[in-house]
């Protein structure tokens, strides 16, 4: 299932076949599909297309393009369409600096005046945006991030970096169309690598911008999939995964579609299986939400109770159908050491690998070295390291008080220890922690304990 989170279809590119255009969506499985208004007329052509398909939902606004025919009863007509429970969002809105069609003042006048309806509706904003980055940034962090009131999309992402960054700080998220499947636009797919996947959608813009290897064609619907396996692709991922995590994404951002169910045990990324065995820990790392958002690639780690090593072998399954097992989830494996071992042992007869992921902790917690009890059970072995230095540590890891002081150096010599018992070892820190020095973390990891060393950016892979 997928959505396409930004589509044209009430325009008269498909006034000869809208009905098989909706029908081949349906087909190759988009779920959702959220018509956009442009003016008052396509709002209400969106609304329409809203009342009578079922999996259609549309925006209210009035685009950058267009504010210069904007006239005293818009913003009254706007309002009307916005009170139909289909009508889920504000926009499109913002600015278009690279067009020019309506007057750079008019458009941030106008612009305002849709955010502050999105506002005062408690709807999300639809954002298009182009050669406007600075000014789209000044004026949206006047009012975002909102306490009460949900963020938007950034759509048809085609800014940089930084805009990316700024954006997801003030809580939006950014929906990529066909461009980033666009040959010569390297740079955009390297932004995309770093949106977390909580907060990425995907989407056509059709009847524009056909993905490749529709480039040239009129775009449609049912091609939004080209665009995420192009996505999915270049964060490492399958197209499941994102999938997943976007059609929750979805439901969370609009209220449409369906929860992650929590209670998850196992849980497949790519090629490798996960398990969920505990939500305990004893950090408190100041990026983990654990405690308030446990979802990773639109899995729900939130767990009633503990499962059994049962109930986890029964999960499990086959092992060796995957690359890996890895002991992961929202909480620290070896708090239930011994259900670690117990999996472990009957994944490794089976015939699978065995990751375990790790804060390192394992030895203060049960007080002796766990890493002799791990070898043959465990083939990888990931440690956070986190930081370069103990005060560091505490600071962004937060471990609980008995452990602090000393928490970074029990890691260091549990990394030290690994290295004796556990065939593959690596050291990984969470990048964009702007006090902690990364090239240092790299240094101590490859020279002092000569193991591989991996950053990674919080809710990429899980
Ligand atoms: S060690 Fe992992 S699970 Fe524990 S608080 Fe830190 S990020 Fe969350
Ligand atoms: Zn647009
Ligand atoms: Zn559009």
């Amino acid at each position: 299932m997928i959505i396409d989170t930004h589509a044209h279809i009430d325009g008269p590119d498909f006034d000869e076949d809208r009905e098989e255009v909706i029908q081949r969506a349906v087909d190759s499985g988009v779920q959702y599909i959220l018509n956009i208004g442009c003016d008052v007329e396509s709002s209400y052509q969106s609304l329409v297309l809203a009342e009578q398909y079922a999996m259609i939902y549309a925006t209210a606004g009035v685009h950058p393009h267009d504010v210069k025919n904007i006239n005293d009863y818009t913003y009254s007509n706007l309002r009307e369409m916005l009170a139909h429970p289909k009508m889920v969002a504000v926009g499109e809105t913002g600015l278009d600096y690279f067009k020019n069609y309506s007057p750079q003042d008019l458009q941030r006048i106008h612009f305002r005046k849709h955010i502050e309806l999105a506002l005062e509706l408690k709807k999300p904003l639809i954002i298009h945006c182009r050669d406007a980055n600075e000014d789209m940034v000044s004026i949206l962090s006047e009012y975002y991030p909102s306490a009460d009131s949900p963020s938007g999309i950034f759509h048809c992402f085609s800014g940089d970096q930084n805009l990316a960054d700024k954006a997801l700080e003030m809580g939006f998220y950014i929906s990529f169309s066909g461009s980033v499947t666009f040959k010569k636009l390297d740079h955009l797919r390297e932004v995309a690598k770093t949106i977390p996947a909580d907060k990425l959608f995907v989407e056509t813009d059709c009847p524009f911008l056909a993905p490749v290897p529709k480039r040239g064609k009129r775009n449609e619907p049912a091609y939004v999939n080209h665009t995420a396996e192009l996505l999915a692709e270049v964060r490492g991922l399958k197209l499941e995964d994102l999938q997943r995590a976007s059609t929750l994404n979805f439901f969370e951002l609009f209220g449409i579609g369906e929860a992650a169910p929590s209670g998850t045990i196992v849980y497949q990324i790519r090629d490798s299986l996960y398990i969920n065995l505990t939500n305990r820990c004893t950090d408190n790392c100041v990026f983990c939400t654990r405690l308030t958002r446990p979802i990773v690639q639109g899995y729900n780690l939130a767990l009633k109770r503990e499962p059994t090593s049962e109930e986890i072998w029964d999960a499990i399954d086959d092992p060796a159908k995957y690359k890996e097992v890895v002991f992961c989830g929202y909480g620290e494996p070896t708090l239930r050491l011994d259900v670690v071992k117990e999996v472990a042992k009957k994944i490794k007869d089976a015939g699978g690998r065995v990751r375990l992921n790790t804060n390192g902790h394992g030895n203060m917690i049960h007080k002796r070295n766990i890493l002799p009890e791990l070898k043959g059970l465990i083939d990888e072995v990931s440690v956070s390291l986190n930081a370069d230095s103990s005060e560091k540590y505490d600071e962004i890891c937060q471990p609980l008080p008995m452990f602090r002081n000393r928490a970074y150096g029990m890691i260091k010599e549990f990394i030290a220890e690994s290295r004796k018992y556990i065939p593959d070892v690596q050291a990984t820190i969470v990048t964009q922690q702007d006090s902690v020095d990364e090239d240092r973390c790299k240094e101590i990891s490859e020279n002092e304990f000569e193991v591989n060393y991996r950053e990674r950016r919080y809710n990429m892979v899980g």
